[in-house]
């Protein structure tokens, strides 16, 4: 229930200005990051049978920590989503929601309800507890969008459930030259901070959609890990072509200061840009629960099985 429970997160608006378009598409890196591999995703189902591809998969949590999962679902068929996400538990990281299109209502143990619309983010906090539903607000079209999930360090594995929705009017927007346009979900490219910030794991999270024959450069730290996932048209990713639909993990290249991506003068291209600083500690999931330890994750189940792990 909502009482005695720590205040929302939510952040005030923070809608910036689209920038003029004399921001530089290029950042002048020395040396972009290549492409290590790539990754198609598994058509999987969870919930209450929402057909999805999980792209980033458990046996790959340790290569690209502090990210654990990464969800794609998208489907104009409505038995693919209608069963949506009843009430579940989580403990122990953060489960960040895309909206591209489709309606769908979160509610929480903590006292939250809101509604994820097209172009929306909700970045959810589980901490030491929280039972959410996410459930479709529509009976017919499309429904599509990601779901990325991400690490929290031991320290901070039982903190207090945390949630921020952000509309999408609130998620800073760029237009560089060339006309490449950027949304600036998490962390900072040309001096614009993200709709969210995190302290710890420093995620980078970009939406950029590239018009054909132009480029885009991003400065990545060299000790985070990153990856790039392709949703429209095919993109070069440092020389290497990656196809719609698939993820590009980015090489952790000694002097590589970044990532470039050019789109071919046929088509345009759209991708994300996800980067962000490793924990570099023990990780142990079972289902909705990521902790350090075999025994944290027992104690998950049996605080949700007798109740106290969201109260
Ligand atoms: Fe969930």
């Amino acid at each position: 229930m909502a009482s005695n429970q720590p205040p929302l997160n939510r952040r005030p608006g923070t809608y910036i200005e689209p920038m003029n378009t004399s921001t530089p598409t290029l950042v002048s890196l020395t040396q972009s990051r290549t492409v290590e591999r790539q990754v198609r995703g598994q058509p999987t189902s969870d919930g209450d049978g929402v057909k999805l591809t999980r792209v980033l998969t458990q046996p790959l949590q340790r290569r690209l920590d502090p990210f654990l999962m990464l969800d794609a679902f998208g489907s104009d068929a409505a038995s693919d989503y209608i069963g949506g996400f009843p009430t579940h538990p989580h403990r122990g990281f953060e489960t960040v929601t895309y909206m591209l299109a489709g309606r769908m209502r979160h509610q929480d143990s903590v006292g939250n309800v809101g509604l994820l619309e097209p172009g929306s983010l909700q970045w959810m906090t589980a901490g030491r507890g929280i039972l959410h539903s996410e459930m479709p607000e529509q009976e017919e079209g499309r429904m599509a969008g990601f779901q990325l999930w991400v690490n929290l360090a031991a320290k901070d594995k039982l903190t207090a459930p945390g949630y921020q929705d952000v509309p999408p009017a609130d998620v800073p927007f760029l237009t560089l030259d060339d006309g490449v346009t950027v949304r600036v979900l998490a962390g900072e490219t040309r001096g614009t901070k993200g709709a969210v910030t995190r302290p710890v794991t420093e995620p980078l999270y970009l939406d950029v959609t590239l018009p054909p024959g132009t480029s885009f450069e991003q400065p990545i730290p060299a000790t985070h890990n990153a990856f790039v996932y392709v949703f429209g048209g095919a993109a070069d990713v440092a020389g290497t072509r990656v196809e719609t639909d698939r993820m590009a993990i980015l090489a952790n290249t000694a002097g590589a200061d970044g990532v470039r991506i050019d789109a071919a003068s046929d088509e345009p291209v759209r991708v994300l840009i996800v980067a962000g600083k490793p924990l570099n500690e023990p990780i142990v999931q079972y289902g909705p629960f990521v902790m350090n330890t075999e025994a944290e994750i027992h104690q998950a189940f049996r605080d949700f099985q007798s109740g106290a792990l969201a109260t």
